[in-house]
């Protein structure tokens, strides 16, 4: 039986880096060639929403090819076997976790292959192609969006992560930079709560300083590793 009984872990673009989707900020803060202001913000999006439906348009088409990689199935394995509470919470918009068979999920980004609408603000499964002339299957209106959060709007399901924070007895942070908050101050709340906190990266995170403990390499291997000894 292991150790701990309330595991939170968070996942960044680095999880999924191996199964051939490009992380964010690899190439000088830029996301697959564009600021990151033109794309993954509200002021972008109303100053060039065509832009917007084909840059996340290509991200879902490069992501739905996408497979899982052992670090995505390390975590739904020991998801399947571990007796303790458990929450994966994820800033990646791909499925992959999912895919792999993860259960308890938040996507706190928001994800690809979903939809909203700006106005009645359902929101609603989608694989294919969006663009400016889509109407809301809710209130007829066009006013649909990728249902991805952008900078400088309020990630989801905040009040259940902060309850799961401050609750677990570990935190483990897996392929983050450190550089998007309210993820990046993850840590910091569950060490002042007393949970053991664990980062899993190919390198030291920007947020290094605030872990317990740190493994450097690939996920596809570090990840495997560090949970079958947690069991
Ligand atoms: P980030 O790109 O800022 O940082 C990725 C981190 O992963 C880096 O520290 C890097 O060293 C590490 N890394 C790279 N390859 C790795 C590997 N093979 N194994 C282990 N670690 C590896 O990512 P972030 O902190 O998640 O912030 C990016 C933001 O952009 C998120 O909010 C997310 O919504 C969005 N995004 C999502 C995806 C996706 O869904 N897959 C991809 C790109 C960006």
């Amino acid at each position: 039986m292991s150790q701990f009984q309330n595991i939170v872990v968070l996942t960044g673009a680095g999880i999924s880096a191996e199964s051939g989707i490009p992380t964010f900020r690899a190439s000088d803060g830029l996301w697959e060639n564009h600021h990151v202001e033109d794309v993954a913000t509200p002021e972008g999006f109303a100053a060039n929403p065509q832009l917007v439906h084909q840059f996340y348009n290509a991200r879902r088409e490069a992501a739905k090819s996408a497979q899982p990689n052992p670090a995505h199935i390390a975590l739904a394995d020991f998801e399947t076997a571990f007796s303790g509470n458990y929450l994966l919470v994820t800033q990646n918009v791909d499925t992959l976790h999912e895919r792999a068979g993860s259960k308890s999920l938040i996507h706190m980004h928001g994800q690809l292959e979903q939809m909203k609408c700006t106005k009645c603000e359902a929101n609603w499964a989608f694989d294919g192609d969006s663009s400016i002339d889509d109407k809301c299957p809710h209130c007829n209106k066009q006013t649909t969006r990728p249902d991805i959060v952008w900078f400088g709007e309020m990630p989801y399901q905040m009040e259940n992560i902060w309850a799961a924070l401050d609750n677990c007895d570990l935190f483990v942070a897996i392929g983050t930079s450190g550089s998007v908050y309210p993820a990046a101050g993850f840590a910091q709340i569950a060490a002042r709560k007393g949970a053991q906190c664990v980062e899993l990266n190919l390198e030291p995170s920007n947020v290094a300083g605030d872990f317990t403990d740190g493994h450097y390499g690939l996920a596809s291997d570090i990840v495997p590793r560090f949970f079958s000894k947690l069991l």
